[in-house]
């Protein structure tokens, strides 16, 4: 029986440790405040109560030294497929992993099978899971719903976007086989019914009637995405006679449209990439397009596409910016999410950079040696440790304590 003052003595240091969690000694790096500095960051809670230099250990239950790693807010993948989709996969079979705490399903479900998405996937999931819905009512099930113009509804959509707002972000058109502007129009159309941004991924052979510059310039609004940006069937962003950027996509980014990695299987091409990127052409936002088989041969899940950024020259720092910060405010979710603000939900990952040589493989199956290699150590979801790689969480195992019981 516990006497008065063992009661004592258990109240006592509750009232000493304020937070549940430390995240101890890492070098913090939160585009959205501007920090890229050594500081720690305390949560209580599902919540990010702290961050700042030294915060003493006594002042948390659980310490978690994360010395000579990057603390950054989760990583949003702003381009996944969870539903509706043939290769789709449950998020949390990759994302947690990887330092993704929000994915966000790229038009898996259309406003027919909305509410399907939301109990199978939505209220299933660990790691946050928002949507952009397809503008074909049936979803990204194969051409005859991605084809279906007349189940293409403007107001259906808007109707569904406005009653699903802590879900659904924006609009997705995706795979459209026919010729003309019809699905995109659509698209934009319940875009500005319900106020929210159209992420496009739609072909450009000869024979579809549209072509990269029309699209860029005079079809797309500022603030629509375009996915997929270094392949070379949905846009053509590098020149395939002279290897420049076409002037209009510079012109298309100046009016404010926005390029998104979208890597996939088959939509990350060296061919288009590295061209592009020597001519300071790279994304605005880093996605995967993970799917079952994307997953597999390229293993295009966030770290790699963030590699992979590297590798074509891009800072580190802004490749954590363009996997946090960047894809929260496209979609209309910063500060909400995509920081660590104090105050704000506490979906962290720890980072390392990994230092040797590592092949990095495109869509034609073709490979580059890089000599670093982004990797994530532990995730931390809505205030809960989920991955622990490298065991920092754990205590050491001791002979003393291995059958310790906790009465
Ligand atoms: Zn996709």
């Amino acid at each position: 029986m516990l006497s008065l003052l063992g009661l004592l003595l258990l109240a006592l240091p509750a009232t000493c440790q304020t937070y549940d969690i430390l995240l101890k000694g890492g070098h913090v790096l939160d585009p959205a405040n501007q920090i890229d500095a050594v500081r720690d960051v305390a949560i209580r809670g599902n919540t990010i109560a702290r961050v700042a230099a030294n915060i003493p250990e006594s002042e948390a239950r659980k310490t978690i030294r994360v010395d000579g790693r990057y603390v950054t807010p989760g990583l949003i993948d702003l381009h996944f497929h969870s539903y509706g989709y043939s290769g789709a996969i449950f998020p949390d079979d990759t994302a947690l992993l990887a330092g993704t705490t929000t994915v966000v399903d790229a038009g898996g479900p259309g406003y027919r099978t909305y509410l399907d998405f939301k109990k199978k996937i939505v209220q299933r999931t660990r790691t946050r899971v928002l949507a952009l819905i397809n503008i074909a009512g049936g979803g990204m099930v194969g051409s005859a719903s991605e084809d279906n113009v007349a189940d293409m509804l403007p107001d259906k959509t808007a109707e569904v976007i406005k009653a699903n707002r802590d879900v659904i972000v924006g609009i997705k058109v995706a795979h459209f086989g026919k010729p003309g502007w019809d699905a995109l129009k659509r698209a934009i159309e319940a875009g500005r019914l319900a106020g929210v941004p159209v992420m496009v991924d739609d072909k450009i052979f000869t024979n579809s009637e549209r072509t990269s510059r029309e699209k860029l310039l005079d079809v797309m609004r500022p603030g629509d995405m375009h996915t997929h940006m270094y392949n070379d069937r949905q846009v053509e962003v590098v020149s395939r006679f002279n290897g420049k950027v076409q002037e209009y996509a510079i012109e298309a980014r100046r009016r404010g449209v926005l390029f998104d990695l979208g890597h996939g299987g088959g939509s990350f091409l060296w061919t288009v990439a590295m061209p592009a990127a020597k001519q300071g052409f790279y994304p605005d936002t880093i996605s995967t397009d993970l799917h079952s088989s994307s997953i597999m041969m390229q293993q295009s899940d966030m770290p790699n596409c963030m590699s992979k950024m590297m590798l074509l020259g891009m800072k580190f720092e802004d490749a954590v910016m363009k996997s946090t910060m960047m894809p929260a405010k496209v979609i209309g979710r910063l500060p909400e999410i995509g920081t660590l603000g104090e105050g704000k939900v506490a979906d962290i990952a720890v980072l390392t950079i990994r230092d040797g040589t590592f092949a990095f493989k495109d869509a034609w199956g073709k490979k580059m040696f890089g000599t670093k290699k982004v990797e994530n150590v532990l995730t931390i979801r809505d205030g809960k440790l989920v991955y622990d790689a490298e065991g920092r969480g754990f205590p050491e195992w001791t002979k003393a304590g291995a059958y310790e019981v906790i009465p």
